[in-house]
C-alpha cells in the first residue's frame, strides 16, 4: 500500500472535572487526509483546503509530527501530505491534533505499523506542541486511540483508554468568536484550596466509574468542574444560559469544550442530543453570534481509514 485515505476526528478535551487528563473523540466532525509516500525524503505538504494555514513542513503541525515519526524510523523515502480542514482552527475541538494524529497514523500504517499507540501519541505531541507552545496530549490520545481516554501521567506518558455506554451522545456548539488561547491561560490560577481538590477528584473518580459501568446519571452527576470553569467561562459569551438550557432539554452535563469557545453537552441518546443542540442554538440566535453545531455519536476507534 502506498496510498491511505482517512478520516481524523473532533476531540474534546478538558472534559468537566478532567480538566487536562480527560478527553473524547467525535464522529461527526473530523478532517480528511491523504498521506502517500515517495521516493524523495522528508516530508512535503501539497494541497491544504477548507481553512488558512501554513503549508510549510516546519509550521503545519502534520508536518512536525511526521518529522518526529521519521526521526524514529529507519524508512528511507518520505511522504506526502493532503489535508482537507473541516475543523476550525482554534475552535477549541482539536483541529490541530487531527492533523498531527492523521499525518502520524497514516505514515505508521503505510509502513506496516512498526509504532504502538503510545508512540504516535508522543509523535502527535510534537505537532501539539507547535500549535500551543505545549506538547499536551488530551487531544491527540483520544483521536489516536478513540473513545474516551485519561492521560494519567506524562512521566512516564501513561494513557488509559476508557470505553463508553453505546447511547452516550455528544452536542457541541462552537459560537462563532474568538477566544484567544493565551487569554483562557493566563485567567487560570496555578493553586487549588484542598477542599476544591476533593470535590475534583471525586468527580474525576465518578466520571471514570460511570463511562466503565454505563451509568448514565453517575456520569451526569460527576461532569462537574469547580475549578476551571467557573473562571474561563466569562471569557464565552452565553456560557451560562447555554449550560441552562442544555440541562433543561436533558443533558447530563454540559462544560467548555479544549479552552473554548466551543461548549460541548453529553446526552444519553440522539434524540436528546438533538434537543440539546436547539436549546443551545436559541441561545446564540437571542444574543445574535453566528455558531456551528455538531451531534455526535462516541467514535470509538478514532482515526480510521475511508
Ligand atoms: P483547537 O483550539 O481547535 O484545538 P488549536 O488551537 O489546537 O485548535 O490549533 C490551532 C493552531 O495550530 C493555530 O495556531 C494554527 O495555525 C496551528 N496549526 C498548524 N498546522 C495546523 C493544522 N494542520 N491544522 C490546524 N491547526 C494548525
Amino acid at each position: 500500500m502506498n496510498e491511505i485515505r482517512i478520516f481524523c476526528p473532533a476531540t474534546i478535551a478538558n472534559i468537566s472535572c478532567g480538566f487536562d487528563v480527560l478527553g473524547v473523540a467525535l464522529d461527526a466532525v473530523g478532517d480528511e487526509m491523504v498521506v502517500r509516500k515517495t521516493s524523495d525524503k522528508g516530508i512535503k505538504i501539497t494541497k491544504l483546503t477548507g481553512q488558512d494555514l501554513p503549508l510549510e513542513t516546519e509550521k503545519n503541525v502534520a508536518g512536525v509530527a511526521g518529522l518526529a515519526l521519521l526521526e524514529n524510523s529507519d524508512y528511507k523515502g518520505g511522504f506526502e501530505i493532503e489535508i482537507y480542514k473541516k475543523i476550525k482552527a482554534g475552535s477549541g475541538i482539536g483541529s490541530s491534533a487531527a492533523s498531527s494524529t492523521g499525518a502520524v497514523w497514516a505514515m505508521n500504517k503505510l509502513l506496516g505499523e512498526p509504532f504502538s499507540t503510545l508512540e504516535l501519541v508522543k509523535f502527535a505531541m510534537e505537532g501539539e506542541r507547535l500549535a500551543s507552545g505545549v506538547a499536551h496530549a488530551d487531544n491527540v490520545a483520544p483521536a489516536l486511540f478513540g473513545g474516551f481516554t485519561l492521560v494519567r501521567s506524562y512521566d512516564p506518558l501513561d494513557v488509559i483508554p476508557i470505553p463508553s455506554p453505546d447511547e452516550l451522545f455528544a452536542t457541541v456548539i462552537h459560537p462563532q468568536i474568538e477566544v484567544k488561547t493565551s487569554d483562557s491561560r493566563s485567567v487560570l490560577k496555578t493553586n487549588i484550596t484542598l477542599a476544591q481538590g476533593i470535590k475534583q477528584w471525586g468527580n474525576v473518580g465518578g466520571l471514570v466509574a460511570g463511562l466503565f459501568t454505563s451509568d448514565y446519571d453517575l456520569i451526569g452527576r460527576s461532569l462537574v468542574d469547580h475549578i476551571i470553569e467557573p473562571i474561563r467561562s466569562i471569557l464565552i459569551p452565553g456560557f451560562e444560559n447555554v449550560k441552562t438550557e442544555a440541562i433543561k432539554s436533558g443533558a447530563l452535563g454540559c462544560g467548555i469544550s479544549g479552552s473554548g469557545p466551543s461548549i460541548f453537552a453529553f446526552s444519553k441518546g440522539e434524540a436528546t442530543a438533538k434537543k440539546v443542540a436547539t436549546s443551545m442554538k436559541e441561545v446564540y440566535q437571542n444574543i445574535g453570534i453566528d455558531y456551528d453545531v455538531h451531534v455526535s455519536k462516541i467514535n470509538a476507534a478514532g482515526i480510521k481509514e475511508i
